[in-house]
């Protein structure tokens, strides 16, 4: 492959929840800093579902992270001697993030966002869609489906173990509910 020498660029790393995303982000950063450049990697404050301070994957890596609210948070926290930033649960953040992203490239900077493609109805998450169209490079990745054992592109919301209704609010952080990794056949919303 060749490398990109003139400026920076934006990497999406993207799929259904267990998919690896957050292993995958950790992986490439570890890389980079035994390279001995600079990272700094943020995370959507909302996912605070193991440690407010770290991308933790669900097997138990991790990585230390800046807890953030809003995207313009980032270029607050970076300066010239910055090579690489890193993006956890980008789904959360407004569309700014998308001009942030994009303006840190230009600066030379490596982007490495990772988030959901699409909410639990099966629709486009947030900033994702419009980051995997102007990334130079993008990683759809797949989990295994619960149900069948199919690679698995959609994450199932379940409430109290009935399928959620597609009214039900994307971002609720409530107790008795749980998602998990299905294929296309069988992932529910009720009508
Ligand atoms: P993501 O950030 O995409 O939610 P993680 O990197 O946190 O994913 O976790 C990926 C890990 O989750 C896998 O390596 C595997 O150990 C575990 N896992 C649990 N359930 C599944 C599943 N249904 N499909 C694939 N991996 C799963
Ligand atoms: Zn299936």
């Amino acid at each position: 492959m060749y490398k990109i020498t003139k400026s920076g660029w934006i990497e999406v790393i993207t799929g259904p929840m267990y998919c690896g995303k957050s292993e995958e982000l950790i992986r490439r950063l570890r890389r980079v800093k035994i390279a001995k450049q600079k990272i700094k990697v943020f995370k959507a404050l909302i996912d605070d579902r193991y440690n407010k301070n770290d991308v933790v994957s669900h097997s138990g890596n991790s990585l230390e992270a800046i807890p953030i609210e809003k995207a313009d948070e980032i270029l607050e926290q970076i300066d010239g001697t910055v090579n690489v930033v890193g993006i956890d649960e980008a789904q959360f953040f407004h569309d700014d993030l998308i001009e942030i992203c994009e303006k840190l490239a230009d600066r030379g900077i490596r982007v490495i966002v990772a988030g959901l493609d699409r909410n639990f109805r099966s629709e486009p998450f947030g900033p994702m869609p419009e980051l995997m169209a102007r990334a130079e490079y993008v990683d759809k990745l797949h989990a295994i489906c619960i149900q069948c054992g199919e690679p698995a592109s959609r994450t199932q919301r379940l409430i109290n173990g009935e399928p959620a209704a597609y009214d039900d609010p994307v971002i609720l952080v409530a107790a008795s509910e749980v998602y998990e990794a299905r294929c296309r056949s069988c992932h529910q919303v009720k009508g």
